[in-house]
C-alpha cells in the first residue's frame, strides 16, 4: 500500500504545460515515465489510484523487459527480489509425469536466459522509485475527466486528489490507461476480439505438500488449467487455474472457498492451502486497438491489447509499447525528427499485438483447449515429450524468443533499411543480438539514450578513417563503438567481412551493411528530419 508520501496530487492551480501527459500509472504507465527521464523529456503522470498496486496480479518478467531495467539500473534489484524459474513438473494426481529445466534456455541469447518470477506491484514499486529518486512523481488520486487535441496540442480535464478541476496542455497525451481505457473510448476506437467463456481465477497463498518449491506445477487436466508457480518466500506460490465452462458466476461474485474447492478437486492429491495473501477472479478477453494512435494521442500496454495470461506476456508488452514510443516521441520533442516518424510506433506495435493474440490464443488452446486431441496431447504426448524437446537447441531458439519477446522484429517497419543486409543472418528491424566483447555483455555499450553506430572490423586503419567521418555527427544523436569480429561475432552475423550497424536508441537495427563509408548513416539520420 501507498504510504502518504505517495498520495499527494502535487498540481498548481493554473493550467500546467508539459510535453507529454501519461494517463495511468500501471506497469506501462511508469515504465514510460521512467524512458523519459532516460530522454530529458518533461511529463506528467496521473492516475486514480492512491498508489502503485498492492496486488501481484502479472508475475512472469522475461528477458526483454530485464534488458530493458538494466538500462535503468533496475534489473540487478528485480532479479534479487523475484524467483528465477528453474524447474517445471507436468503433475497426475499429484505424481510427477515429467520433469524438466528452465533455468537456461535462452542459454547465449540474452544475459538474462529464463523467465523471472516477479509480482506487479513488486515491478511497480521498482519504477516508480526510480521515479522518485530522478525528482518526478505521480500525481495519484487524479483522474482523466475529458480530453481534446487540435493540430497543435492535447489539453486534458483532470479531477485532482481535493475534488478541484485542474487543466494540463500537452504536447502529446499517452493513454496507458487499463483494459477499460477511457482515452480508446474518447477516441473512439475500436476494441474488436472475443471473450473466453470461462472464468479464471488467482490466488497468493503458501501451500503444503510433498513437493518442493523450486519449481513450477502443472496439473495435466482433460479440459482446464491449473498452475503453481513457486514465489519468493517459504511455501509461498501463485495459483492460476479455470473453472468449467458451465460454471456461471461473474467475476466479482465468486468466493474463495469456491477457488479452493476448485483447486482441490483440479488437482486430486492432497495439499493444504493456507495465509491466502490474496485472490481474484477474471473473465479474459482476446481484443486488440485498431490503431495505436490517433492524432496527437497514443495508446500503450492494456488500453491497446488485452489476451489470455498463458505466456504472461501482458505487463512485458505494456512495457516493450512504451520503450518503442518513448525514443520516438524523444526525437520529436528535440526537434531531432519529423513527426511523421510517429506513425511507426503504430505500424510497429499494432503488428505486434496481432501476432500477440494468435500466439496466446494458440498456447492457451494447447493448453487449457478441451478439443480432445489436444487433451491427448497434454496428458498422454507431452509428459513424454517435454524433458526432452526442452533440451534441443532448435526448440530452445525457437520457443525462448517467442515468450521472452526478445524474437519481435521490425522487419516490415518503414525504420527498417533492408538495402546492404543480404550477407548477414541477423536482418535490419531485428533486435540486436546478444554476445559478449571483451568478457561483457554486447547490451553494456549500449545504455545511452540515442542511435549507436557498431563498426565491426579487424582492421584500425578503416577506423581511423571512420572516426574521421563521424566528426561531423550530433553526439547527442549518436555515439558509436568499435567491436572486433571474433569468431563469436562471426558466428552470430554470419560473416568475416568488416561491417557497420546502425542501431535505434531501442537497440533495434535501422541499417546493417558492409558499405565502408559512412554516407548511408548520415542519409538515413537525415532522412528522420525529412516530413
Ligand atoms: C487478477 C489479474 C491477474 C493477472 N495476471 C497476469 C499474469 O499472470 N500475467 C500477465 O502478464 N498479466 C496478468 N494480468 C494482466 C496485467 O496485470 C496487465 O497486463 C498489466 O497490468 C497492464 O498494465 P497497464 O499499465 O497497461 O494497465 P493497468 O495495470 O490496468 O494500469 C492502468 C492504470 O490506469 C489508471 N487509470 C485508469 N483510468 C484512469 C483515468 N481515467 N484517470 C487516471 N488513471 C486512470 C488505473 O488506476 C491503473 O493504475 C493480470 C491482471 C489481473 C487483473
Amino acid at each position: 500500500m501507498s504510504d502518504l508520501e505517495d498520495r499527494p496530487s502535487s498540481l498548481p492551480e493554473q493550467t500546467i504545460n508539459t510535453d507529454v501527459m501519461i494517463v495511468g500509472a500501471g506497469p506501462t504507465g511508469l515504465a514510460l515515465a521512467c524512458q523519459f527521464v532516460r530522454y530529458g523529456i518533461d511529463f506528467v503522470i496521473v492516475d486514480q489510484h492512491e498508489g502503485v498496486t498492492p496486488y501481484s496480479k502479472a508475475l512472469g518478467v522475461h528477458a526483454r523487459t530485464l534488458e530493458i531495467y538494466e538500462q535503468l539500473g533496475l534489473a540487478k534489484p528485480a532479479v534479487e527480489q523475484g524467483a528465477i524459474a528453474r524447474k517445471a513438473r507436468l503433475l497426475k494426481r499429484g505424481a510427477v509425469r515429467a520433469e524438466f529445466d528452465l533455468s537456461n534456455l535462452g542459454a547465449g541469447l540474452t544475459t538474462y536466459p529464463y523467465v523471472l518470477f516477479l509480482e506487479q506491484s513488486k515491478n511497480e514499486q521498482l519504477l516508480y522509485d526510480y521515479l522518485k529518486r530522478k525528482g518526478k512523481t505521480v500525481d495519484w488520486q487524479t483522474e482523466l475527466a475529458s480530453f481534446a487535441q487540435t493540430e497543435e496540442k492535447v489539453t486534458a480535464d483532470v479531477k485532482t486528489a481535493d475534488g478541484r478541476s485542474q487543466s494540463i496542455e500537452a504536447q502529446y497525451l499517452v493513454g496507458c490507461d487499463g483494459p477499460k481505457s477511457s482515452v480508446r473510448h474518447r477516441l473512439g476506437l475500436e476494441f474488436a476480439g472475443s471473450t473466453f467463456e470461462r472464468l479464471f481465477y488467482v490466488a497468493d497463498a503458501q501451500i503444503d505438500w510433498h513437493l518442493s518449491h523450486d519449481a513450477l506445477q502443472v496439473c495435466l487436466s482433460k479440459d482446464s488449467l491449473l498452475v503453481f508457480f513457486p514465489l519468493k518466500g517459504a511455501n509461498r506460490y501463485r495459483i492460476v487455474g479455470t473453472f468449467p465452462e458451465q460454471f456461471s458466476k461473474d467475476e466479482g461474485d465468486v468466493l474463495y472457498a469456491e477457488i479452493e474447492q476448485r483447486i482441490q478437486a483440479e488437482a486430486e492429491f492432497d495439499l493444504d492451502v493456507h495465509d491466502v495473501e490474496w485472490f481474484s477472479t477474471y473473465k479474459v478477453h482476446s481484443r486488440h486497438v485498431s490503431s495505436f494512435s490517433q492524432g496527437r494521442c497514443f495508446l500503450a500496454g492494456d488500453a491497446a491489447h488485452v489476451h489470455t495470461p498463458v505466456g504472461a506476456q501482458g505487463m512485458n508488452t505494456g512495457i516493450q509499447d512504451g520503450y518503442n514510443l518513448a525514443w520516438k516521441l524523444a526525437l520529436v520533442l528535440n526537434h531531432k525528427a519529423d513527426e511523421t516518424i510517429l506513425e511507426t510506433y503504430n505500424q510497429e506495435r499494432l503488428q505486434n499485438a496481432k501476432h500477440l493474440l494468435q500466439t496466446t490464443d494458440r498456447m492457451f488452446q494447447v493448453a487449457a483447449g478441451s478439443n480432445w486431441l489436444l487433451a491427448f496431447f497434454r496428458m498422454t504426448v507431452l509428459p513424454l515429450v517435454a524433458p526432452y524437446v526442452f533440451r534441443l537447441n532448435p526448440v530452445k531458439h525457437l520457443l525462448f524468443p517467442l515468450i521472452s519477446q526478445i524474437g519481435i522484429n521490425y522487419r516490415h517497419s518503414s525504420l527498417s533499411q533492408p538495402v546492404g543486409d543480404g550477407p548477414f543472418k541477423i536482418k535490419a528491424g531485428d533486435r540486436m543480438p546478444y554476445f559478449q566483447v571483451e568478457g561483457e555483455s554486447i547490451y553494456d555499450k549500449l545504455h545511452q539514450p540515442k542511435f549507436h553506430l557498431l563498426i565491426f572490423s579487424t582492421t584500425p586503419s578503416d577506423v581511423q578513417l571512420l572516426k574521421l567521418e563521424l566528426e561531423d555527427q550530433d553526439p547527442q544523436l549518436v555515439d558509436f563503438s568499435i567491436i572486433p569480429i571474433d569468431p563469436q561475432v562471426a558466428a552470430v552475423f554470419n560473416t568475416n567481412q568488416a561491417f557497420t550497424l546502425l542501431l535505434r536508441p531501442d537497440n533495434y537495427i535501422a541499417v546493417i551493411s558492409t558499405d565502408p563509408s559512412l554516407n548511408w548513416v548520415k542519409r538515413y539520420l537525415q532522412e528522420l528530419t525529412t516530413p
